[in-house]
């Protein structure tokens, strides 16, 4: 870490006790934007990274709601407004026990660095809730939603704050917040908010974007090197949305999904995961992927509990279940196992130390701010389609996602060239989002 930058992390640790995955977040854009702090003094004098550190606004609201037998429960809603240089707040809400304070603040300070790379006019911020959806009825995700607006409606605005949906929160969720809002505010103002249903102002591909965008961002990384997808074998882990639509279109570039999990353990199924099935069972059913297994019993596809997914060799890996949930122990395993390149479809599934040792083996490791800033891409699309009341067709709004999703990776890469670390995405994104930040900073004065 440059010099300069190592009191401020210090201030950060300090002034955020025990919040360690902003911490590591913090930290893992600091050792790579030290040539920039070196380059630029400008950034320095007016005190830029201490500020970035710092969200513009955090809020913290009571969440009541009564479940189907009428029995009162209260969780914690959490929305922080990180940063607003580039534009309007834009980041999902995640809706799991895991949710804290320190973890919304990882989450939107990846976002605004992400956010920036995409070249498109959104700022960062994050949002949840420690509400756990699983096993809860219709009418209680309902409830919950309204209850959960009832409350952050307030803070949001198609100008202001534009939340969207993360782990938990899918496009049944965002229609309920949506209508809560509409209701409340007695406006249709579509652009509040994104990931909505198709009927009430959602846009094409926003369901499939950070899936698909994962895999165009791996696909360019593939081809950098002389190599593609054909034929690859690929293991993805979770099986929510990004999973399901990273798995989509990976297969119908040539590879061959081979695992995929949830918490509770992983399936393989050498033949290549049954896409249909899978839909039908985590999006229509919302079952447990255990049932994946019992349902291809025959043809051999087995659910291995407890155990991680990164055990089984492939070649490309794109981790899109959670934070951390690539070890040290795990890379060095898969770096054995011929794996060669690994994107990462979730927000930092990769713990530092794995992401050291992909790098020293030479594996391409595309990071999250690049890889998986797909969705956010089309949540801006949606916005612009909202703002002109337009609809916009799935090919041409999939042509838009795999243009960004190239000029990502470009950019990246010329970055990375430009500040001396050849094929180094981690550095070219962290370089090129938190650069554009930085100025936007200081073209907007002391804010
Ligand atoms: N939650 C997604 C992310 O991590 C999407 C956010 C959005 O569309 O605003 O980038």
């Amino acid at each position: 870490m440059h010099e300069r930058l190592e009191p401020i992390f210090e201030e950060v640790v300090r002034r955020n006790p025990g919040e360690l995955e902003f911490h590591q977040a913090v930290r893992e854009v600091f050792e790579s934007v030290g040539p920039v702090i070196a380059k630029h003094p400008e950034f320095t004098e007016a005190k830029i990274i201490e500020r970035i550190c710092e969200p513009e606004r955090q809020i913290i609201f009571r969440v009541p709601w009564t479940d189907d037998k009428g029995e009162v429960h209260v969780n914690r809603g959490f929305r922080v407004e990180f940063n607003s240089a580039l534009g309007p707040y834009k980041g999902g809400l995640r809706f799991h026990p895991s949710v804290n304070l320190g973890i919304v603040k990882f989450l939107g300070f990846e976002q605004i660095f992400k956010n920036s790379l995409t070249g498109l006019p959104i700022g960062g911020g994050k949002g949840g809730s420690d509400f756990d959806p699983k096993g809860r009825s219709d009418a209680e995700i309902m409830r919950f939603c309204q209850s959960f607006m009832t409350e952050l409606y307030r803070y949001l605005g198609e100008h202001t704050d534009v939340p969207a949906g993360d782990i938990g929160v899918g496009s049944r969720e965002v229609g309920y917040l949506f209508g809560q809002y509409k209701r409340i505010t007695n406006r249709y103002e579509s652009g509040v908010l994104t990931g909505k249903p198709l009927l009430v102002g959602g846009a094409q591909v926003r369901p499939e974007a950070t899936g698909y965008g994962l895999a165009f961002f791996v696909d360019e990384m593939l081809k950098a090197r002389g190599a593609s997808f054909d034929g690859r074998r690929v293991v993805v882990s979770g099986s929510g949305n990004v999973a399901i639509y990273a798995i989509e279109k990976v297969t119908q570039l040539g590879g061959v999904v081979v695992a995929c999990s949830d918490s509770s353990g992983y399936v393989l199924d050498e033949k290549g995961i049954d896409l249909p099935l899978l839909k039908e069972i985590k999006e229509v059913r919302r079952q447990r992927i255990s049932e994946y297994a019992k349902a291809r019993a025959g043809s051999g596809a087995v659910f291995v509990p407890g155990r991680s997914v990164w055990e089984v060799p492939c070649e490309v890996a794109l981790p899109s279940a959670t934070q951390n949930e690539i070890t040290g122990a795990d890379a060095r395993t898969m770096v054995g196992n011929g794996c060669i390149a690994v994107g990462e479809g979730a927000n930092m599934p990769t713990m530092p130390e794995a992401i050291r040792i992909f790098r020293e083996a030479g594996v391409a490791f595309g990071p999250g701010k690049a890889a998986n800033a797909g969705g956010v891409a089309t949540s801006a699309l949606e916005m612009q389609q909202n703002a002109s009341r337009d609809s916009w067709s799935f090919e041409y709004s999939e042509n838009r996602l795999r243009q960004i999703m190239q000029d990502i990776h470009t950019r990246c890469l010329e970055t990375a060239d430009a500040y001396g670390m050849p094929g180094d995405y981690v550095a070219g994104a962290n370089i090129d989002g938190f650069t554009r930040v930085a100025e936007a900073m200081l073209t907007l004065g002391l804010i």
